[in-house]
């Protein structure tokens, strides 16, 4: 199961929002999470 890198908790591909960061897919919950990662894609990038 795909995991939000951000908040941690464990997500349903189906119904989780997806990007693309250097060619990996990342998973999040809502676009705050997004939002949060791409301000800081370094602090949670070993969350992926
Ligand atoms: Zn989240």
């Amino acid at each position: 199961m795909p995991v939000d890198p951000v908040c941690g908790i464990e997500l349903d591909e189906e119904l989780a929002l997806i990007h693309d960061h250097d060619g990996k897919k990342v998973y999040f919950c809502c676009s705050g999470c997004r939002r949060i990662f791409l301000k800081k894609p370094r602090k949670y990038k070993n969350n992926i």
